[in-house]
């Protein structure tokens, strides 16, 4: 008999020949998920299925680590026993039980239900036998536990496997979506806000990997601001894998910008260039995509005509997770994730140093166009130094 920890998950379930490389992938992310873990753990794949064997008093840590991997739909802690004649898993069963409910030898009462799945059909007794039996064995040694076919509060499993049987009653949700790496790479725009980390997080979630590149326009942002990307990018990290953020030194461009154009366009165009160099940083990357966090409507350079004519720079997909979420819905993932408390940290982002009082909510793409003329000439020297000039920080 030992204690195992049993991965189920759905949406890989269903990929046909490329199951295996989901599968593959989501066991390798299991595997540098629990790196960090006190002892070593041992991570099988074994009949379609994902096992992983641990040490006791490692359970919540183990747990802690798994419930961060996207392709995860429910771990369940099992008993595993080779295969024993039905007298021998009946006794097994109800020390399961004992073990599991009965622990402090308080007297219990709850409903359960038992649930056998028969993969292995030279098993002496069919699924329906083995349930009549196994409930009335429990019923005997736990007379205060009742039946409750339809809404039971415990589902007792058992599978009965070719080379295995699993016990277990316990499930725990995980995150679910697509194992990190099985849907390329995007390049996330990351500030210091609430909304780009969320907004990696649930590209992550799609199986995709992350870089990261944030614009830093020193001195008018601190470093402290610049550690708090950071920071944020190491919360994403924790489930998205390594992340190589890049830092571009903005001053020059929004400063010339701020010199050269009109002070009402000046988050438009100023986002332009940001989109521009992203996108520029993406392709020298591999990156398939950009990720903003942008939504809707919740300020001037959010509004659908302000998308516009930001995107209008762009010819790889940006993927804007959040553009129909409200603020609440997204403070909700961002405390879920564990990003709020350093989203919220009050250091300034270089979007907020130079924005005009009156910002255009509908601007015109002509009219903008009009505007970044008079860059023509200068922009591009800053351009391509703001480009050459990157510091990487690999988190
Ligand atoms: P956030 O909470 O993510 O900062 P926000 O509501 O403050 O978003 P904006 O400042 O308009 O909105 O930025 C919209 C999006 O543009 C951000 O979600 C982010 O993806 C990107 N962005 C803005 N500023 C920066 C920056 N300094 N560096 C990198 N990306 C940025
Ligand atoms: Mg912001």
């Amino acid at each position: 008999m030992t204690e195992k920890l049993l991965i189920k998950y759905s949406e890989i379930g269903v990929k046909g020949n490329n199951r295996y490389i989901f599968e593959d992938m989501l066991v390798r992310n299991i595997k540098s998920a629990l790196k960090e873990m006190t002892h070593p753990c041992e991570v099988r794949k074994a009949d379609g299925r994902i096992y992983i064997s641990y040490e006791e008093e490692d359970y919540e840590e183990a747990i802690d680590a798994l419930t961060k991997v996207f392709g995860i739909a429910w771990i369940c802690p099992v008993t595993q026993l080779k295969p024993v004649p039905f007298e021998e898993l009946k006794a097994q069963v109800v020390e399961f039980v004992r073990r599991t409910y009965f622990a402090e030898g308080e007297e219990k009462a709850f409903s359960f239900k038992v649930n056998c799945r028969r993969a292995e059909k030279s098993y002496p007794l069919n699924s329906m036998e083995v349930n009549i039996l196994i409930g009335e064995a429990l019923l005997d040694a736990f007379p205060s536990l009742h039946v409750d076919v339809h809404d039971p509060e415990v589902m007792l499993n058992i599978e009965i496997r070719p080379k295995d049987i699993n016990i277990y009653s316990v499930a725990i949700e995980g995150l679910s979506g697509m194992p990190v790496g099985s849907s390329g790479k995007a390049m996330l725009l990351l500030s210091g806000g609430i909304d780009s980390p969320v907004a990696g997080y649930l590209v992550s979630k799609r199986g995709v990997s992350l870089d990261a590149v944030y614009f830093h326009a020193p001195p008018y942002t601190s470093e402290r601001a610049k550690q708090k990307v950071v920071d944020l990018a190491k919360i994403i990290s924790r489930y998205s894998g390594p992340i190589k953020l890049h830092v571009v030194n903005f001053t020059d461009i929004q400063m010339k910008i701020y010199e050269l154009c009109p002070h009402d366009e000046l988050t438009i165009i100023m986002r332009r260039y940001m989109m521009k160099i992203a996108q520029e940083l993406a392709e020298r990357e591999g990156s398939l995509g950009l990720v903003t966090g942008e939504s809707i409507g919740q300020v001037a350079s959010q509004t659908m005509q302000s998308m516009l004519v930001t995107n209008e720079v762009c010819h790889m997909p940006v993927y804007r997770p959040l553009c129909a979420f409200d603020k609440l819905d997204i403070v909700a993932i961002s405390e879920k994730i564990g990003a709020y408390e350093t989203s919220i940290l009050p250091y300034e982002d270089c979007c907020t140093i130079f924005v005009a009082k009156h910002p255009v909510t509908k601007p015109k793409l002509d009219r903008i166009v009009r505007s970044e003329r008079k860059l023509e000439g200068v922009i591009e020297e800053l351009y391509r130094e703001a480009l050459d000039t990157v510091e990487v920080i690999e988190i």
